[in-house]
């Protein structure tokens, strides 16, 4: 599938940055992944990826994380560039190259069932410097923007999707970076929002509930973040969630109208008095 472009501009927010080799201060959990590749469906692993006969493969798809992250309603984040250890790798990117990734992520959050609101997920590109990069470099990578010299018309091509092959932008990519022109290095962190249910954004939520939808990935599976790993929800488990959700829903309703209830027979009690 072919994705067609709009000439956004990203504003990097200043003055962040990662140093290569550095070490994240964190690890892996309920709220951070780490993904050292950019495909996010299963549609896009190459095929090498796959150990034959088997269900495992050498490379998981990065929507297995968001979806978990989406469904487990904190906030979160998931960092393409850095390694399962921690350490910032980073990913050389051309503008072609951040339009692909940012509209794929769009593409993908549009195959899941419900789709993902646009107020649930953002995209930031952080630049990453060398590990002894000086405050001269560190200011220059930071402030680096990616559109100079790009005309729109360049940006209105569109994206190969749903596949591993290669797209125009990475073939542009590497014949750049053969003739010399390396493109920057960053980190992608896709931030998934917190489930906010007075977000009048919210259009999936489920009925008065304002509870929030479970959603299926690309593939039709559910998935909830267990400490540093996504665990795929069988029917059963997701009908005993939803189950306690709606009970504890209606036990607060329930305790809230019976202490209403209270409340107006003690009134009436008191109206009922006959006057001394
Ligand atoms: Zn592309």
């Amino acid at each position: 599938m072919a994705h067609s472009n709009t000439c956004e501009i990203y504003e990097l927010k200043q003055p962040r940055y990662y140093r290569y080799k550095s070490s994240i201060p964190f690890e892996e959990d309920t709220t951070h992944e780490f993904k050292c590749h950019t495909n996010l469906s299963k549609d896009e692993l190459p095929p090498w990826t796959q150990i034959p006969e088997s269900d495992k493969r050498t490379r998981n798809r990065v929507s297995k994380s968001l979806n978990a992250f989406l469904n487990s309603e904190r906030a979160a984040t998931v960092y393409l560039g850095i390694s399962d250890d921690g350490r910032v790798i980073g990913l050389q990117l051309t503008i072609f190259k951040m339009d692909h990734i940012r509209f794929n992520l769009d593409d993908l959050f549009s195959r899941y069932n419900p789709t993902v609101e646009r107020h649930r997920y953002s995209i930031e590109f952080i630049p990453v410097v060398e590990d002894d990069a000086t405050d001269d470099e560190i200011l220059k990578a930071v402030n680096f923007n990616p559109c100079n010299g790009v005309i729109d018309t360049q940006r209105a091509r569109k994206h190969l999707l749903h596949t591993y092959k290669r797209c125009w932008c990475m073939a542009d990519m590497v014949a750049r970076s053969n003739n010399g022109i390396l493109p920057p290095t960053y980190v992608v962190e896709i931030h998934i929002a917190a489930w906010d249910p007075s977000d009048t954004c919210n259009v999936n939520s489920v009925g008065h509930m304002n509870a929030p939808s479970y959603h299926e990935d690309e593939c039709g599976k559910v998935y909830i973040r267990q400490q540093s790993a996504s665990h795929q929800l069988s029917q059963r488990e997701l009908y005993g969630i939803v189950r306690q959700n709606v009970n504890v829903y209606y036990s607060n309703m329930i305790r809230t109208l019976s202490e209403e209830l209270k409340q107006l027979k003690s009134k009436r009690n008191d109206d009922i008095k006959p006057s001394k």
